[in-house]
């Protein structure tokens, strides 16, 4: 029997009441935040910032939630290779052009021009907007990465509804679309702004080296021991047990999913706002090929820069080298791909682009799961139908049905577990397991029953 994990009932193209008066409230929240992003005169005060935060979360979570309730459950394809901004026709590269502009902009014209606007000290409209919330949790004026991060905060947790709605049939997606929400809003806003109002140093508990480069270089390392905060050891031994100790350990009972897919901001905007692009990602072996060179690259460059960060700071041994390879890496890897790439290229490449094919933090989770990690996904070969529903599916551009129709145990360096593969496979075939693999060797053979199956007990 097949299972209702992808419908074919065709969307109700019209919208109804509930979905007019759900777009028209978000209408009126971006308005007001596109004039004071675009600097036009509008009236500051916490009126202004509350009607603007009204309209977008309530008309953003009314239309998503009636859009999606009124479905069965699931993905549609219906269309999905036909419509302009899923299919990357010409509404996909509008809107990829204009989030990779707004991203190029904000990072690194607006910051500049806002301040020095006519020569003097200014702060721009968007900030001014934003004071009320800023004051409320950090008991300062907002400045733009505080409006970027409450921005990214509400785009995750409207999208984050929009994901419950969407695949409320499967109580995996539920739990780690709650998580993703919960680790955004709780770890990399409220707890940031918090330890700012306590004049505590700044503290990302959910990212950290080597995602998070600067959190171990030496001139951040000293700032903060120096700094003579109460909190200060805690934040550097925060960051030295995750990346020495955690990540290494969770990642072997639970695979690269437990950062990846269930706390990291990245993969959270990827899973959230981005979910409607997973299936752009590109699965052929070249991409395959790429990915690995480029990942891994990346990893090396991010070493040989902390190493060299080191050397000069501790011996001085490289005369100051390291400071342009550290320039590059910010601007290149750091702001451009991580940002404006990462998320600009959603409608273009799929919604994982950098979690696939440039972030460090992803290359030592993938190497740790691929080679020494209870994680892998899998599949009941017998049962494939070989629809393709899970390759399309997959965000990191993996061939899952290959797999599948193999009946062979998914284990790749890039599998983040979404899960989504399996929850979209009408026969039930794929299962995300952390088990030991004495065990997963037994079912397997139990499964296919096959040559294959009784070669494996004979060894
Ligand atoms: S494993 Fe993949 S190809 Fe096979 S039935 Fe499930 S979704 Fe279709
Ligand atoms: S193989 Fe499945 S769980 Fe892994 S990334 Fe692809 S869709 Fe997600």
């Amino acid at each position: 029997m097949l299972r209702e994990s992808h419908s074919i009932v065709p969307p109700d193209p019209k919208l109804d009441t509930i979905q007019r008066i759900g777009l028209s409230v978000l209408g009126i929240g971006l308005v007001l935040f596109l004039l004071a992003l675009f600097e036009q005169e509008i009236a500051t005060g916490s009126w202004v910032f509350y009607t603007m935060l009204f309209g977008i979360v309530a008309g953003g979570i009314t239309y998503s939630l009636r859009t999606h309730l009124k479905r069965p459950p699931g993905i549609h394809n219906n269309n999905l290779v036909k419509n302009t901004f899923t299919a990357v026709g010409a509404g996909g590269w509008l809107l990829g052009i204009i989030i990779t502009g707004f991203y190029t902009a904000y990072y690194f014209f607006y910051q500049e021009s806002a301040l020095t606007k006519a020569g003097t000290e200014y702060r721009p409209s968007i900030t001014q907007i934003f004071d009320p919330l800023s004051q409320l949790l950090r008991n300062s004026n907002a400045d733009i990465w505080f409006v970027y991060g409450a921005c990214y905060t509400i785009a995750v947790l409207i999208m984050g509804i929009k994901a419950l709605a969407k695949y409320r049939h499967s109580k995996y997606q539920i739990v780690r679309t709650c998580s993703i929400m919960f680790c955004q809003f709780g770890f990399a806003f409220i707890v940031p702004s918090i330890m700012e109002r306590l004049n505590q140093p700044y503290f990302l508990p959910n990212y950290f080296w080597p995602l998070e480069y600067k959190a171990l270089m030496p001139d951040k390392v000293e700032t903060l021991l120096s700094s003579g905060k109460s909190m200060a050891g805690f934040v550097f031994g925060w960051g030295i047990i995750m990346t020495l100790v955690a990540t290494p350990l969770l990642t072997y009972y639970f695979g690269k999913r437990w950062y990846c897919s269930w706390v990291c901001g990245c993969g959270g905007l990827a899973n959230t706002a981005g979910d409607s692009f997973r299936q752009l990602s590109n699965k052929s072996r070249t991409a395959w090929k790429i990915e690995r060179i480029m990942i891994y690259s990346i990893l090396i460059f991010v070493i040989i820069m902390t190493a060299m960060v080191w050397m000069d700071a501790w011996w001085g041994t490289l005369g100051g080298a390291s400071l342009p390879v550290r320039k590059v890496y910010g601007f290149l890897i750091g702001a451009t791909f991580s940002g404006v790439i990462g998320v600009g290229f959603y409608p273009l490449l799929g919604s994982r682009v950098w979690c696939r094919f440039g972030c460090p933090m992803a290359a030592v989770l993938g190497m740790i799961q691929k080679f020494k990690s209870r994680f892998r996904i899998t599949t009941n070969g017998a049962q494939c139908i070989s629809c393709g529903n899970c390759s399309t599916y997959c965000e990191m551009g993996i061939d899952v049905r290959w797999y599948a129709q193999r009946g062979q145990d998914i284990k790749r360096a890039s599998c983040v577990g979404c899960g989504i593969c399996s929850a979209v496979c009408p026969r039930g075939v794929l299962s995300l397991e952390n088990g030991p693999t004495e065990q997963r060797e037994e079912y397997t053979m139990d499964l296919l029953g096959s040559a294959k199956a009784r070669k494996l007990e004979k060894k």
